[in-house]
């Protein structure tokens, strides 16, 4: 079931949990080796699978990330597949083809897999909004079996943008080089900006899987540091609850 909803400025944003569980064993590794100087302790990492519904107050509806997709999706190697979006979007009333708007926070296979169903397009009024930086670095299956098949639906950007009425995304580079973050008034739905609480704490921890951990760790102490300063609400991918008020 969706998590509840929260609504800021006359604008509902929903959590939609399209999966729970453990990294497969492809790319399992103990917590402190994912996030070098963590001190975590050696116990499974449970990750949470996030995506986020926007209903604005005319009845727009946005999604950010579409989540680990099906059982032969690009995320099947290493993520508890299939994916549930589709079942938390009826459940928080959205039908696919209502959707007008899909803002991908990153072509890695957590978050963009979803954005196809079997070989075709999951939204098929939607613009998939995705930075110019990760539609380059794309490669492998994200590209062949979900960049590929959303092409003629892309809308590239380069930097920060009003993507929908009110739903912004800012170009948050390091954990990919196309990263980007969505808000919508205090809330920032933040991707793989930030993995882990311990990451909260201290954003000075790096990420195992952060494609240039330099950047990332830059990207990710500058912004945290600018959302604690507005006091916002961060809805995080991977956490176990969806919204954290900073
Ligand atoms: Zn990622
Ligand atoms: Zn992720």
């Amino acid at each position: 079931m969706p998590h509840r909803p929260i609504t800021v400025s006359g604008v509902e944003v929903t959590p939609l949990c399209d999966a729970v569980g453990p990294m497969g064993p492809a790319i399992r590794r103990p917590p402190a080796e994912l996030f070098p100087g963590s001190g975590l302790p050696d116990e499974p990492w449970i990750l949470h699978f996030h995506c986020y519904l926007i209903r604005d107050a005319a009845d727009r509806l946005t999604l950010v990330d579409t989540g680990i997709g099906g059982t032969d999706s690009p995320a099947s190697s290493w993520a508890p597949v299939p994916g549930t979006l589709a079942g938390e979007l009826a459940a928080a009333g959205a039908d696919p083809a209502e959707i007008g708007t899909v803002v991908l926070t990153h072509l890695h296979s957590d978050h963009a897999s979803g954005a196809v169903a079997d070989g075709r397009p999951m939204f098929v009024n939607a613009r998939y909004v995705v930075q110019r930086a990760d539609l380059d670095a794309a490669r492998g299956p994200v590209l062949d079996d979900v960049v590929t098949v959303i092409k003629a639906q892309l809308q590239v950007i380069e930097g920060d943008a009003e993507v929908a009425p009110g739903v912004h995304v800012h170009h948050t580079p390091g954990h990919t080089p196309g990263h980007q973050i969505a808000r919508v008034g205090e809330v920032a739905m933040t991707g793989d900006l930030i993995l882990h609480p311990a990451q909260l704490a201290d954003p000075a921890v790096p990420y195992a899987y952060d494609d240039d951990v330099e950047t990332a760790t830059r990207t990710r102490t500058e912004v945290l540091a600018a959302l604690r300063a507005e006091r916002a609400i961060l809805a995080t991918a991977h956490f176990s609850e969806p919204f954290l008020r900073l």
